[in-house]
């Protein structure tokens, strides 16, 4: 084989290989999803939610509605081509992995990104709602580089939802900052021995009680998990290929008193929101795309998901508000009657 040849082959060999590997790194960005806790034990942050003393002993475990974000953020990275890791699909004890373990399965998996799914609780009476992302490190100096953009992205992407009331600015901090007490660089268990670009989100306060009866809403963990995915498509620079959002909002009654007037309310919670209430989307002629009721949990909450970007009208008993939605983004549309 002459020297010509050889050149050529080599040249195509290269073009073909770094062509794979291109794709192959554009293509499928790969997750590590870690939904918080497990089992449904004491460590799962467990709280009565309704009235015991009326015989209600429905509860609200954390590792729940981690586990609803967690599953709804894997369906939708994976429709988009990622590839995704989870720590676990289930909520028993044998779920309910080593945080060890959990870094050691997410160093092993080959992943681009480490995202640990919580939600927060002051653990006192005091009642706050925002959302907070810690990274492995001091404020400012990941111990992995990427880890505090990938945080400043996720708050942002959070703290836009206009369904709940947050009660303080969004945050993100180095663990080893925002838990100085605990020791010179301890940190978070579940970032300690982790190598990726990562974090843990605390995507709002569960012990709020509004905020609690939301989360019982699965379309609202479904809305958390979105919005976590568009986040990590800023991280990997791929918010440009879809076509679809998601239309979100909250239903109140302004004549009445919220249920709980014994708990802590912030703005607009404090009234009552609409149980069992019928929500339609349509095209701005007046051809129905979807339509939903509202759950009967004291949330008020909506949910239209999987949108194509477009102009709609939201239509809430004789109400009605035109609403424009961008691709890859969530257009809020919230109703309060009078
Ligand atoms: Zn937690």
């Amino acid at each position: 084989m002459n020297l010509y040849v050889m050149k050529k082959i080599y040249v195509l060999f290269f073009f073909v290989l770094s062509s794979v590997v291109i794709s192959v790194g554009q293509v499928r960005p790969r997750v590590f999803i870690n939904p918080g806790h497990g089992g449904h034990d004491s460590n799962d942050r467990p709280s009565f939610f309704y009235n015991i003393g009326a015989g209600d002993t429905l509860r609200y475990y954390e590792s729940d509605t981690n586990l609803a974000k967690g599953l709804a953020l894997r369906d939708i990275l994976e429709q988009r081509g990622y590839e995704v890791r989870i720590s676990r699909t289930g909520n028993t004890s044998a779920d309910d992995l080593d945080l060890f373990e959990i870094s050691a399965l997410a160093n092993h998996s080959g992943a681009d990104l480490f995202f640990s799914i919580h939600s927060n609780a002051t653990g006192v009476v005091r009642r706050v709602n925002y959302t907070l992302a810690l990274y492995r490190g001091w404020n400012g100096q990941p111990c992995v580089e990427g880890s505090d953009s990938i945080a400043a992205s996720m708050i942002r992407s959070l703290d836009r939802n206009r369904i709940t009331t947050w009660t303080h600015p969004k945050m993100k901090a180095g663990d080893w900052s925002f838990f100085r007490g605990w020791g010179y660089k301890t940190g978070l268990g579940v970032l300690r021995y982790n190598k990726l670009p990562g974090m843990l989100v605390e995507g709002e306060f569960h012990d709020y009680f509004p905020e609690k009866c939301r989360l019982m809403n699965a379309d609202y963990c479904w809305l958390e998990g979105w919005n976590q995915s568009l986040s990590i498509d800023e991280y990997f620079g791929r918010t440009a290929k879809r076509g679809v959002g998601a239309i979100a909002g909250r239903l109140l009654d302004l004549t009445a008193e919220s249920v709980y007037p014994g708990e802590i309310l912030f703005g607009l919670d404090s009234f009552r929101p609409l149980n069992a209430t019928a929500v339609t989307l349509e095209t701005p002629d007046g051809h129905v795309v979807a339509s939903t009721v509202t759950d009967n949990r004291d949330n008020g909450v909506y949910v239209f998901k999987n949108v194509p970007a477009g102009r709609y009208r939201v239509c809430v008993r004789d109400t009605v508000r035109d609403v424009i939605l961008l691709p890859a983004t969530t257009a809020y549309c919230n109703f309060s009657f009078d």
